[in-house]
């Protein structure tokens, strides 16, 4: 693969994340960074060090709807937009979406008992929305497809970090760009998200991203190109170890659930101060930790006065 790595500040807790340009038939950037200026000024600057304008870019090609990987899409107003038509959501923002996202999160915040002034905390954490591209896409990728442009680099659903997520397979090479799947130093969040129909039940978004995982194992990649940090070459082991990780954390929210029944109050025991700081990512933590110990026959839940209880097995 013709590829050159971009590196992109950006504001969040993450710290730097990446974008990449190839060349195949078509020119081709893979994720746009967040829509700041200074990582506009380092995506301009790293796609004229390659000999290229802002211009040039025929398609951009979007591994997950996340602002950290999605915001400049609106740099390229005459390049097609592709990605995962649940993308196409977060481009828009209409006003029926805007309810319905906050409604589900109302919803699922309240069922974890979460207080009432954290969820308006929450809720009104406007900036995210901002950083978000706003075109909407111009093509829908579905898993299994080829990359226009690229013969040979396929497009593969894997979800649970986003409900948005592709990974693209370059299968005569085995190289491959993997988005937020699998990161080098660090595991990726199960973000509790809105399901792809807009209707019916929470995905529980760690069991979608351990199976993501395991499917990543099986695919003979030889190089994968992460969103974050550098490349991983030995990824079946270091999946291996974040599922072992996994495991044991939630073995230890199970011990916790001695003293604690919901998602807020384990929060809380695992995460301290933590929580403060970063509440949708770590009760999304918890719940897929809880939701993997009820899958594997560890725990079980009930809902009580509108609060999900977890329990022992
Ligand atoms: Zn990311």
């Amino acid at each position: 693969m013709n590829i050159h790595k971009i590196v992109l500040p950006t504001p969040y807790a993450i710290g730097d994340v990446n974008a990449f340009l190839v060349k195949g038939d078509a020119l081709t950037l893979f994720d746009a960074g967040p829509k700041t200026k200074p990582a506009y000024e380092a995506l301009a600057r790293g796609i004229h060090e390659q000999g290229y304008s802002m211009d040039d870019i025929e398609q951009v090609v979007l591994t997950h709807h996340h602002p950290d990987h999605a915001g400049w899409v609106d740099a390229f107003p005459k390049a097609d937009v592709l990605g995962h038509r649940y993308v196409d959501y977060w481009m828009r923002q209409s006003a029926d979406f805007l309810h319905y996202r906050e409604t589900f999160y109302r919803e699922q915040l309240e069922q974890e008992n979460v207080p009432q002034e954290d969820i308006d905390r929450i809720l009104d954490a406007r900036e995210e929305l901002e950083l978000f591209g706003t075109r909407p896409l111009t093509r829908f990728l579905k898993d299994g497809d080829e990359v226009p442009g690229h013969p040979g680099l396929v497009a593969y659903e894997t979800l649970g970090h986003a409900q948005s997520h592709f990974i693209f397979v370059e299968e005569h090479t085995g190289e491959a760009i993997g988005g937020d799947l699998l990161l080098e130093k660090v595991s990726s969040n199960p973000l509790v998200e809105p399901p792809v129909d807009l209707k019916g039940e929470r995905p529980k978004s760690l069991l979608q991203y351990n199976a993501s995982l395991k499917r990543l194992q099986k695919m003979d990649i030889s190089k994968l190109y992460t969103g974050h940090g550098d490349a991983v070459t030995a990824i079946k082991p270091l999946v291996a170890e974040r599922l072992t990780r996994q495991h044991d954390r939630a073995m230890h929210v199970l011990q916790l659930m001695a003293q604690h029944n919901n998602v807020y109050d384990l929060t809380k025991a695992l995460f301290g101060k933590t929580y403060v700081k970063q509440p949708g990512l770590t009760l999304s933590e918890t719940l897929g930790q809880l939701d993997y110990l009820v899958a594997e026959g560890y725990a079980r839940s009930e809902m009580q006065n509108g609060v999900e209880i977890y329990m022992p097995a």
